[in-house]
């Protein structure tokens, strides 16, 4: 690999936030250009995401789910059928039990309620960028699938 190592923790060098809340977007737009990502797209819609992710990729999509045209999860859902390979991280005011599994269901990484400390989000995204890093997303499916009985015996 002859592309220089990000800085450890913070592998993500593209970003799309979808918010739209005006206050909320700025404060995150800051905070993801502290974690050095230097890459940052923003929509207020599915429809703007859409057309930004029809020209780019992004590593990492900040997702919410309230949105003046939908439900950001019907997005997640889509970009998982075309194969859409990056880490999707829902934040949202929908923190119940029911929508998270949800969101998770239909393909985002993980699963944030507001109002959350940035901190934790900050945390999430390390976390997430770290297991992005270590494996790639096949062999990490493969892995998954041999440990799931066992996590079902566990808990079954
Ligand atoms: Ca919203």
């Amino acid at each position: 690999m002859s592309e220089p190592t990000p800085p450890p923790g913070h592998p993500y060098r593209s970003v799309l936030l979808v918010e739209d809340e005006t206050a909320l977007a700025q404060a995150l737009k800051i905070a993801l250009a502290r974690l050095q990502i230097p890459e940052i797209h923003h929509a207020t819609t599915l429809r703007q995401a859409r057309a930004i992710l029809a020209k780019n990729t992004p590593e990492l999509l900040i997702l919410d789910r309230n949105l003046p045209d939908g439900d950001g999860l019907d997005l997640c859902r889509k970009l998982r059928k075309e194969k859409f390979d990056g880490t999707i991280l829902c934040l949202t005011a929908k923190g119940e039990m029911e929508d998270r599994v949800a969101g998770l269901d239909s393909g985002a990484d993980d699963y944030l309620a507001k109002p959350f400390h940035w901190e934790e989000l900050a945390a999430r995204i390390r976390a997430l960028g770290r297991r992005r890093e270590a494996k790639p997303p096949e062999a990490e499916k493969e892995r998954l699938w041999k440990v799931e009985p066992e996590r079902l015996r566990i808990h079954g």
